[in-house]
Order: structure tokens, then sequence, then C-alpha cells
């Protein structure tokens, strides 16, 4: 019998490389060849539209897709960065730009916060992700699929060589 190839389904472990550019080509993001992108598909490690547009490809292919703010990090739900005093940070806390921080309001809800840009006694922080909006383009080709393990289920992440070490 022979083994049909690796497609991916939920539960696999995939590993992959990508370029994240706009839609004017510009490269937002990518992996670096030593550092492969590893997730377990299906768990919604990666957006909704990258885990569609993975499902049922195999070891080897290469695409590109389009996804847009919707299936991507959402769409902006607020007018953009808004100032906040410095004061407002714990004494001592390194604030940088691009950080993502829980702030947590008097019911203990907790919000995701990116920081956009520090100004002496002004923190610029923003409740939408920097990429809340954009449409995204991924050139992506898939470099291995395997089962994932029990242990790596439970976990919600890849063990070993490009992903956790614990
Ligand atoms: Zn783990």
């Amino acid at each position: 019998m022979t083994s049909p190839k690796e497609t991916i389904t939920d539960g696999k472990v995939v590993f992959l490389h990508y370029v994240l550019t706009d839609v004017d080509g510009d490269i937002i993001d990518e992996s670096t060849p030593d550092d492969p992108l590893a997730y377990i598909h299906g768990t919604g490690t990666l957006i909704p539209g990258m885990e569609e547009a993975l499902a049922g490809r195999s070891v080897g292919e290469q695409f590109k897709v389009v996804i847009p703010p919707e299936r991507g990090y959402g769409v902006r739900t607020t007018e953009g960065p808004k100032p906040v005093p410095r004061s407002a940070f714990p004494e001592g806390f390194e604030i940088v730009p691009g950080m993502q921080l829980d702030s947590e309001d008097e019911d203990g809800t907790e919000t995701a916060i990116w920081i956009v840009d520090v100004e002496d006694d002004i923190v610029y922080i923003d409740t939408d992700h920097p990429l809340a909006g954009v449409t995204l383009q991924f050139d992506v080709s898939i470099l291995t699929v395997r089962d994932a393990t029990r242990e790596e289920l439970a976990h919600g992440h890849v063990h070993g060589a490009g992903g956790a070490h614990h």
C-alpha cells in the first residue's frame, strides 16, 4: 500500500515558508530560510483566510492567495491610534512601538492593544491590529505536513524544531 501524499487537514502540523505583501507588493513580513512558520491546522492559529487557503494542499505546493481584511486581521473599528499619557502604564515598564499588550478594565475584560508610537510622555495606542483593514497577499510554499502528536494537540502548538522547546 502506498501512502498518499500528506495533505493539510485538521490536526496536521504544517511547516511553510511565506512572503506577506500588501496589494502594492511591498513586503510586510516573511519567514526566513532557517525559520519556517510551523502551526497546527484547524486550531485557529493562523488568520481564517490563510487556513482556508491551506486546507487540502499538499507538500511541495506553492501558491499565492489574496486575503481581504474580513478574513485577515479584521476591518478597522476605530479612527486610528489614540494618545494616552505615559503615566497610564506601570512605572519602569518599557514601551516599544509594535508591542502588543492586554489591557484589563474594571470588569476584568481583556482587550488587546497595540503600541503604535511613543513621543515623550504620550503613548499612541490602537485597539485594532496593525494589519486591520489591510488586504494581504501571501506567497506560500508548503515544506512538510505530518500528524500532530497528542501532546502538541493538547498544547495547541508545534514542538521541536521550529516550534516550542519545553
Ligand atoms: Zn507545548
